[in-house]
């Protein structure tokens, strides 16, 4: 069975644990607990497992890891929604995780959906401009549970037609 990586990356506090937490445990927590170092899960799906590597959000004094990400099929970053901090680091994130792995697929959640926001109506074309390994961006609520699953499938869909599986 093909088991491969894929690593969460974002600004602190968008929900990268939230995500993993509910597409693997179904489960969810207003609590936060920042992660320290990285964490790993794994997800079994019928034609391969997914090992999730959670890291330690970027902060201003801490960068990310760059070790976490090497190896990696692919990588989702998140954004919360409600904080245009996090939405203006994207591109930074992306061009450090391909300056890691070269062309590796990407997808963008914009996460806290379930939050009132004032994203601009072209924030996604404009996003999709920044790369052509961007294969998804979708609008995600880890507390109520929207969007989570149609990320993690389209990855797997892309990594594993991309390794012949
Ligand atoms: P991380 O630092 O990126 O791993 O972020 P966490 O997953 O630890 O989440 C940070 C905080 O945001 C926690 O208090 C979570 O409960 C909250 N949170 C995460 N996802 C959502 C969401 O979809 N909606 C709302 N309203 N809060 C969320
Ligand atoms: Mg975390």
């Amino acid at each position: 069975m093909l088991a491969y990586k894929v690593v969460m990356v974002g600004d602190f506090g968008v929900g990268k644990t939230s995500l993993v937490k509910r597409y693997v445990e179904n489960s969810f927590s207003e609590e936060y607990l920042s992660t320290i170092g990285v964490s790993i899960s794994k997800k079994s799906l019928e034609n391969a497992t997914i090992m999730l590597w959670d890291i330690e959000g970027q902060t201003e004094f801490k960068p990310v890891s760059k070790q976490y990400l090497l190896g990696s099929k692919g990588f989702i970053v998140v954004a919360d929604i409600h904080r245009q901090n996090t939405i203006d680091s994207i591109k930074t994130h992306i061009e450090l995780c391909h300056s890691i792995v070269k062309d590796a697929p990407i997808c963008i959640a914009f996460n806290k959906n379930d939050l009132p926001n004032n994203l601009a109506a072209n924030t996604v074309d404009e996003l999709y401009k920044i790369s052509d390994q961007i294969i998804n961006i979708s609008f995600t609520s880890a507390k109520e549970d929207v969007g989570v699953n149609d990320i993690f499938t389209a990855l797997n869909s892309f990594v594993t037609n991309s390794l012949g599986h």
